[in-house]
């Protein structure tokens, strides 16, 4: 098999495992008790604390662990929003993930406005029309880091900074940026800021939100005062655990890796561009995460090609995997004004530092012969 869809989700590291077992198994304690043996699991989780906040030079107080991405989100708009009970505006912009837009369409039917801000035909966002759009009535203003379709990178320090000279909070969803690139919430005025364990080599259904000291936010899951009273429920430590392996290990691998991913990445594009003419790269021109490139297969089903490539023991996707399985094109590609026949043989392959030359050969060489059957297919 040739996995090139770790942005669906990665393979958990080897140590991230071994990290969890002892707390699924023998280490069984809940972290609230006050006896020794729950004190020892406590002391494991605030460590997870420690090494998920180094990978944002935040503080470990700052650090919320969730179920992951989608309830990091949910804290973050939701709890947002409600703790400015006056204002009843969202800004947010067109290609976010649907764990942000399904958030915001909840708002919008108990009363808020919500405001869209559009991007290029690069994917890239506007930023005059994001400044214009932040209002004396925004509750909260939405942006991710890294667009999980396309990869590109959004200046969320220009973005938050213009928020933060009108006191408006900024959420960013940095779920496809974390671990990828660097993220530096000292240079980041942002209030919040969602990550999910599975997308850097940790395990699924582990998450946690950065919450800057002060930012004000309604707890959504209330219960016990776990979290600091943020998100009750007894925590998920095992996952924590990993999770924080998974930090360590992401920030140790940033400056090292980055680059190798990125020209592994181009290599693959160019190839795929000059076997298939008429391929072409979605939202290639400006600042990406490395490991990401979309690449089209004008007039063809984006759906039939990743059955072929399947058969051939070869993982990609289109568009993000929460959609996939829908004939609609991506919100995303239609918000860049991409044309319906190439939005629609739109592939995403997504690497990781795990990918090798050998594999990304293997699939450019065998992609013309899977693709053939298919074109002859849609011939006139
Ligand atoms: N945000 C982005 C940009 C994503 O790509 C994803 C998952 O694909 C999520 C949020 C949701 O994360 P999770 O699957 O951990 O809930």
């Amino acid at each position: 098999m040739i996995y090139l869809d770790n942005n669906a989700t990665t393979r958990p590291l080897a140590a991230v495992v071994e990290a969890m077992l002892p707390l699924l198994r023998d280490d069984y304690a809940n972290p609230s008790s006050v006896h020794r043996f729950g004190q020892m699991v406590r002391h494991r989780l605030e460590r997870s604390r420690e090494q998920v906040a180094a990978l944002l030079r935040a503080s470990p107080k700052e650090i919320v662990f969730t179920s992951g991405g989608t309830e990091s989100i949910n804290l973050a708009v939701r709890g947002a929003a409600g703790a400015r009970p006056g204002k009843k505006r969202i800004l947010t912009t067109a290609v976010e993930h649907s764990a942000v837009l399904r958030v915001v369409d909840d708002l919008e039917s108990v009363g808020y406005a919500i405001d869209l801000v559009g991007v290029d035909r690069e994917g890239r966002i506007d930023v005059a029309e994001w400044s214009a759009k932040l209002n004396d009535d925004t509750a909260l203003a939405s942006v991710m880091l890294a667009n999980n379709e396309t990869g590109v990178v959004f200046d969320v320090g220009s973005l938050a900074g213009l928020a933060a000279e009108k006191g408006i909070p900024v959420h960013v969803d940095a779920v496809q940026a974390a671990g990828k690139i660097a993220i530096d919430v000292q240079s980041i005025p942002a209030s919040f800021i969602s990550l999910s364990a599975h997308k850097f080599h940790g395990p699924k259904g582990v998450g946690a939100l950065y919450v800057r000291r002060r930012a004000k936010l309604q707890p959504q899951i209330v219960g016990g005062s776990q979290e600091r009273d943020m998100r009750g429920g007894t925590e998920n430590v095992a996952g924590i655990v990993g999770m924080g392996v998974a930090a360590e290990d992401a920030l140790c691998h940033l400056i090292g890796t980055g680059g190798e991913v990125a020209a592994l990445r181009d290599a693959f594009e160019f190839s795929v561009c000059a076997c298939w003419p008429g391929a072409v790269v979605n939202g290639g021109a400006g600042p990406r995460v490395p490991n990401t490139t979309n690449i089209s297969f004008p007039g063809m089903e984006a759906e039939a090609i990743l059955m072929v490539l399947s058969e051939a023991g070869i993982c990609a996707s289109s568009g993000s995997a929460c959609s996939s399985g829908s004939l609609e094109p991506s919100h995303v590609l239609k918000a860049m004004g991409i044309p319906e026949n190439v939005a629609h043989g739109a592939v995403r392959f997504s690497l990781s530092r795990f990918s090798t030359r050998a594999e990304v050969d293997e699939v450019v060489n065998r992609l013309p012969g899977l693709l053939r059957p298919l074109a002859d297919l849609v011939k006139p």
